[in-house]
């Protein structure tokens, strides 16, 4: 017998709803990693993937591996042992970077704020200096759902010739970002949040600076599957060039990302920030009629990811999680780290940012919490009409 997964409406911190054509996108016949049509998809990946992420950037691909090995390729490729990098902490992923800095040996010099705020900018720019070889931010913190603003890091960085890195794993296509225009000069992404793709891909860039690096290296990456000398010589051979094989490509995964981008692009980027914004302000005005307020103050809020604090007299969260999963057949997330048991994480993400998957929610929600649905489905009615 087939296996048969139960539908799920996925409003968690990810992995996001995967839309029919995504899914079959998926199921096409695979092919070879060097069998010439792949190679057209592959270049078509690229350029939407540069499109979506506000970059000319030539070495924009999709890392083998979920947003963790974006990562792990990013602090590989660009961090070296002993290195003075700046790393904004303000939850979960800033922590397990500054622990991915440490293990490569760098001298992590840490720069915080209390989960659930954003890290003051100006604290990140005095914590630059001429020694410094990168400032490394998470930018939408979805342990928290906190959007970390970025204004002036790249000025500060590019005064000392370092480099900006970010974590943009959730904010992608979700929250406007323009990585260009804002000068960074690496990110990593992941497939499975605001994408609407599978889990296993780690959208990734690299400017011209951060190239410089890569190619510029006096010792040999320490990581041998994600140097991207090697991957690049794959992902972008020269024009006439035959690509070289490194690893073979998850194929099915690049097609299910290519129908993503797709799909993006014809909402248009700009439509789909606003979109997910009036997703997110509509959500939280319906989940504070059920007593859960943001946790993010105005102003910081990851609109792709809702993060609420829970009644201190809730009794026993978990449980109620677990029957919406079970008999309703809807995820969402618990808290982490010091927010554990204190919060609730619920996705806003592409196709979970729409009004049905949230009333949804919201009519499965309320009568767990011992609330009548209406007045909250009709603040989500509101919101979305606004
Ligand atoms: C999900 C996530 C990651 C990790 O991605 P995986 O696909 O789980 O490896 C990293 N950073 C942020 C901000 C995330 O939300």
């Amino acid at each position: 017998m087939p296996i048969a997964a139960p539908s799920r409406l996925l409003l968690g911190s990810g992995p996001s709803p995967v839309p029919e054509r995504v899914l079959a996108a998926l199921a096409q016949p695979t092919v070879g990693h060097l069998d010439p049509w792949f190679g057209g998809l592959m270049e078509e990946t690229a350029a939407a993937l540069r499109r979506v992420m506000r970059t000319e950037h030539r070495a924009t691909l999709p890392i083998s591996g979920t947003g963790s090995a974006g990562m792990d390729a990013m602090v590989a490729n660009l961090v070296d042992p002993g290195d003075r990098v700046v790393c904004g902490v303000h939850g979960l992923f800033g922590e397990r970077m500054a622990d991915a800095l440490g293990r490569q040996g760098a001298d992590v010099v840490r720069v915080e704020a209390e989960w659930g705020r954003a890290i003051p900018v100006e604290r990140l720019i005095a914590a630059v200096d001429g020694s410094t070889s990168a400032l490394f931010v998470v930018h939408g913190e979805t342990s928290t759902g906190v959007c970390q603003p970025l204004d002036g890091l790249a000025d500060a960085c590019r005064a000392h010739d370092a480099l900006l890195l970010i974590d943009c794993v959730t904010s992608l296509s979700g929250q406007r970002l323009e990585l260009d225009a804002w000068g960074v000069d690496a990110a990593f992404s992941g497939t499975q949040k605001c994408l609407n793709a599978p889990p296993g891909l780690a959208p990734f860039t690299l400017g011209e600076r951060a190239a410089e690096r890569v190619l510029h290296r006096t010792t040999k990456n320490r990581s041998w599957y994600f140097d991207l000398s090697l991957v690049l010589a794959y992902w972008n051979a020269p024009e006439g060039a035959p690509r070289a094989y490194h690893h073979t490509a998850p194929i099915n995964l690049i097609y299910a990302l290519r129908e993503a981008l797709a799909i993006v692009e014809e909402e248009g980027l700009d439509a789909r920030w606003a979109r997910h914004a009036r997703a997110h302000e509509a959500l939280r005005s319906a989940l504070a009629e059920l007593g859960l307020e943001r946790l993010a103050p105005d102003g910081e809020a990851l609109y792709p990811l809702l993060a609420v604090r829970l009644p201190e007299d809730l009794a026993d969260e978990a449980g109620i999680r677990r029957a919406l999963l079970l008999d309703d057949g809807i995820e969402i997330s618990g808290g982490l780290g010091p927010l554990a048991g204190r919060t609730w994480r619920i996705g806003v993400m592409g196709v979970g940012a729409e009004i049905a998957p949230q009333e949804r929610l919201v009519r499965a929600l309320a009568p767990r919490l011992g609330r009548d649905p209406e007045p909250a489905v009709d603040a989500l009615r509101a919101g979305w009409a606004a």
